[in-house]
């Protein structure tokens, strides 16, 4: 049986040592309600419903799955009595703008609070989850008509949203898509194609679903030029939402799938439905980056989910668990063996779950922030600083994090030995569960695309430029020049972080040195240096928690223990998964002659 506690002491420890976000939230007038007793109070509401709803659908929602019949979608048993129940305690509506029915509060709030409904359940996360995203599109880019209609459903969450983009030909390369928009006289568009893999594409969770949709108008460019973004919903209403007629959106069938089997995957078809287009014709895959965006942030949570479920049962497991004796002699004299935690290797794995998930926590919760600061600023220039921050980390976040939340999946798998592989623990499903996260919205290798790319080269490394600038100001900050005892101790993380920092701008420059001779070293390398990147990211937020963490030990706080912990995790993360660093330059920098020297046809003599 999975277990899970919502990490409240970590959660406070973010928002008040490290990223006064108290103070953040007063810097912007809208926000000055998330005061600490209202965030403390909805935070533990929230760890409630996950805990105690939520998770014990876990494992009954993927031993169930969702069920397809002739067209009809079923969710597991209590899916949506949860939803229900989600609806009803105004979380949909949490952090979305006043006018449409929201109650205003800091996106960031909102993230946490899909990091404790994601933990305790990232299958019946997605239903609402989808939604946020279709609700970002249409509040940036949809018209007051539509807002009226859509938003203000999506934001009760008395319907979802999805994000309809995958066709059986293209994932990636969306300028393949097929699906066509015929308009009509009355400005509406006749929507006819098949989208596949659409997650909460159908469900019995809503009365109605509003998918925002890819597709072609006559006669547009080819590729991506050619594309448009409309909404399209599974009933039609009128302008008061009363709801009509069905819309020729059918759902063909749903996927039978590794994991997340209590999330509907939907095949789609719709066969002249009506839609209407969302903003500028041929600029649909520009707007719906709106959607993008937020999904991969939401996606990049998973990874940190997913590692913090795993960590959770491991730790339980791994201090129950006996076999054999500590090489240094007996720990539990008193039982038959000691527990497993004891033995090196167990707690190597226990460490490296533990600094993925807090360290991951904290690399979104200083994401977060980047996504208040867009929302609520006052100038373009403020409004471009923050994206441009968050465009330059939303990749390293997606493909990172998902890529270590597996690997703290696959450590809980391991440390709970052969009954890892067993259904009852539930860590075979946190594995199943967790491997989608470095698939859909866009692949780890497209993530690295993206940054190398057209975040680092494209821009001439700007964007790197100034992040290694904050990093370094951090450095300069905390470096041993000041007296105070706990600065030196800093020294042991600040010269690593420096050294690393420096080390990133010069392969980055070597590589774009490099790219301009040989356009596949940019491939070859971009995965490997998107890694390399994430892990001195990682660090330089360990840094951070350290350093908070030094800091209230000087000024004499009662709770010692939790902060020598993060201080002594951040020491595990210095020495045992930074230098992951090393092994990742030496690869990136390898000619790709190695990958591509033997002949496509020459790979297999079958
Ligand atoms: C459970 C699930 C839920 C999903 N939910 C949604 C959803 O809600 N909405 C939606 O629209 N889609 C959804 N998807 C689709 C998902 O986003 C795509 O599957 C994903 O983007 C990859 O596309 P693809 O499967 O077509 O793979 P392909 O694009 O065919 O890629 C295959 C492989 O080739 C690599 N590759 C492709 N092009 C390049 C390149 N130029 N350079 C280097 N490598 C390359 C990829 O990285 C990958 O490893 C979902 C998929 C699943 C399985």
């Amino acid at each position: 049986m999975l277990s899970y506690k919502a990490p409240i002491r970590d959660i406070k420890f973010l928002f008040e040592d490290v990223f006064d976000y108290y103070g953040h939230y007063q810097k912007h007038p809208e926000y000055a309600e998330a005061t600490p007793d209202l965030v403390d109070a909805i935070f533990a509401e929230c760890a409630k419903f996950s805990e105690n709803e939520l998770l014990p659908l876990n494992q009954s929602g993927d031993k169930e799955g969702c069920k397809f019949d002739n067209g009809v979608v079923t969710t597991p048993k209590g899916f949506k009595e949860a939803y229900q129940q989600y609806v009803a305690g105004g979380w949909q509506s949490l952090s979305h703008p006043i006018e449409q029915g929201g109650q205003g509060l800091p996106p960031s709030m909102g993230m946490v609070k899909s990091e404790m409904m994601g933990t305790a359940n990232w299958s019946w996360g997605m239903y609402p989850g989808l939604s946020h995203g279709a609700m970002n599109t249409i509040q940036e880019h949809g018209s007051d008509e539509q807002k009226e209609l859509y938003l203000t459903r999506l934001t009760e969450g008395t319907w979802t949203g999805t994000m309809c983009l995958t066709e059986p030909q293209c994932g990636t390369d969306l300028g393949q898509v097929k699906t066509k928009a015929v308009p009509n006289d009355d400005g509406t568009y006749d929507i006819t194609g098949t989208k596949i893999f659409i997650s909460a594409g159908e469900h019995d969770l809503t009365e109605n679903i509003v998918h925002i949709v890819l597709a072609r108008l006559p006669d547009a460019p080819e590729g991506t030029r050619g594309i448009s973004l409309f909404i399209v919903p599974k009933i039609q209403s009128d302008q008061q939402g009363n709801l009509g007629e069905g819309n020729n959106v059918t759902c063909g069938s749903i996927e039978d799938k590794m994991g997340i089997k209590a999330s509907a995957t939907a095949v789609l078809n719709f066969d002249n439905a009506k839609g209407v287009l969302i903003g500028p014709e041929n600029k649909g895959l520009e707007c719906m980056f709106t959607f993008m965006n937020t999904a991969r942030v939401g996606t990049a949570l998973q990874g940190v989910c997913t590692a913090e479920l795993a960590y959770q049962n491991s730790l339980l497991y791994a201090k129950e668990r006996l076999s054999m004796r500590s090489l240094s002699g007996k720990k539990a004299p008193e039982k038959v063996a000691d527990p497993i935690i004891v033995h090196p290797d167990v707690r190597k794995m226990l460490m490296t779950q533990k600094a993925i998930s807090e360290g991951g926590r904290a690399m979104i919760y200083y994401t977060a922030k980047l996504v208040d600061d867009i929302e609520s600023a006052k100038t373009e220039d403020e409004r471009k600083a923050a994206d441009d921050r968050l465009g330059f980390i939303t990749p390293i976040l997606k493909a990172f994090l998902t890529e270590l939340g597996c690997e703290s999946a696959s450590h809980g798998m391991q440390i709970f030995g052969g009954h890892g592989y067993i259904k009852e623990w539930g860590m075979e499903q946190i594995v199943r569960d967790a491997r989608i996260s470095t698939l859909y919205e866009g692949t780890t290798g497209i993530q690295a695309l993206d940054l190398l790319g057209r975040k680092i080269l494209l821009t001439r490394g700007v964007a790197l430029k100034e992040f290694a600038m904050e990093i370094l100001g951090f450095c300069k900050d905390h470096s041993m020049i000041s007296g105070y005892s706990h600065k030196r101790q800093m020294n042991k993380f600040i010269w690593p972080l420096s050294k690393a920092v420096a080390s990133w701008q010069q392969y980055s420059l070597r590589i774009a040195l490099k790219a301009r001779k040989d356009r596949d070293f940019i491939g070859a390398c971009s995965v490997d240096y998107l890694m390399y990147s994430g892990y001195i990211v990682m660090a330089y937020f360990w840094a951070q928690m350290a350093q908070s963490a030094y800091e209230k030990l000087a000024s004499g706080v009662e709770d010692r223990d939790f902060y020598r912990a993060k201080i002594k995790t951040a020491e595990f993360y210095f020495e045992r998964m930074l230098p992951r660093t090393k092994s990742l330059a030496k690869t990136m920098m390898a000619d790709p002659k190695t990958l591509m020297q033997l002949d496509g046809e020459l790979l297999s003599f079958l």
